[in-house]
């Protein structure tokens, strides 16, 4: 495997992780604007894509490069390949098969035998794996007969008398039930829905982001910046919403699952450079 200027630095990460995304070397960063930029262009870009319904966007069993091909060339401007490992065939350059995956200049991409499992589960699943059922407070009122005893006056004999009888009326009662609801992303910070750490979230949420870090190292490539683990870290987190969009999940998922990986995955990895503050 041709492995050009991509480096062997790795990415490990929490035993939550199965895969680390290989990075390429960072001699030097690209300046905080012009990192913004990128990243607003790119997430613009994809937001457009005609892909972006939500659904299965994979039948069982097809292939997932075509479609990681067009995300990453929709990312990086540049036709790019997209290779999807086996765990026979996954070898990359440093020989860590940990590794995520990683990008060759100009424009190639492989993807490590883990993270294509779950990019493929993702992409066929309709709802998303990352998607959980939430409830709701709806208010409505019932209706309740009651009988209850009232005093009339009858004749009896010519004279007005008391006498108790039943009567029923009805009653309107407001009242507030919890019911499912639709379908919202597993995890919110400060929500209720609180995934668990360990749980096979993580396993979507670093799938997701090494797609979109190898396409930021691609567009690195084409447009000439030197490669920055940092920048294909923080330009990648902007765009991995996108990513997911591409795969027929929500963009709320997306961003959901790119909060997780931020504050949960992310600062685990021991390598400084994949951990550095975007802003
Ligand atoms: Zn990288």
């Amino acid at each position: 495997m041709a492995t050009g200027s991509a480096g062997a630095d790795a990415r490990p990460g929490p035993a939550v992780v199965p895969s680390a995304t290989q990075r390429a070397p960072s001699p030097m960063v690209k300046s905080r604007a012009m990192l913004n930029r990128t990243a607003m262009c790119v997430v613009a870009g994809m937001a457009l894509a005609p892909a972006a319904m939500a659904g299965s966007v994979l039948p069982q069993g097809a292939p997932i490069d075509p479609l990681l091909s067009a995300i990453a060339t929709e990312i990086a401007g540049i036709p790019t390949q997209v290779y999807c490992h086996t765990s026979a065939d996954w070898s990359p350059p440093d020989g860590d098969p940990s590794h995520g995956g990683y990008a060759t200049p100009p424009n190639r991409i492989d993807i490590s035998p883990s993270d294509c499992d779950a990019l493929e589960t993702y992409a066929s699943a309709d709802p998303k794996p990352t998607m959980c059922g939430s409830w709701t407070t709806v208010s409505s009122t019932i209706r309740e007969k009651v009988r209850y005893r009232k005093t009339i006056r009858v004749k009896v004999r010519g004279k007005l008398v008391k006498r108790k009888i039943w009567k029923t009326k009805t009653i309107v009662h407001p009242v507030e039930k919890t019911v499912p609801g639709p379908l919202a992303p597993c995890w919110s910070a400060g929500g209720t829905q609180v995934v668990p750490r360990g749980s096979g979230y993580s396993v979507f949420a670093h799938a997701i982001q090494t797609v979109a870090h190898e396409s930021v190292h691609v567009l690195d490539f084409r447009t000439g910046v030197a490669p920055s683990e940092t920048h294909a870290e923080c330009a990648g987190m902007s765009v991995a919403p996108a990513v997911a969009v591409a795969l027929g999940g929500t963009l709320e998922d997306g961003r959901a699952l790119v909060a997780w990986y931020s504050s949960d995955i992310r600062p685990n990895y021991a390598n400084p450079a994949y951990t550095q503050p975007c802003s």
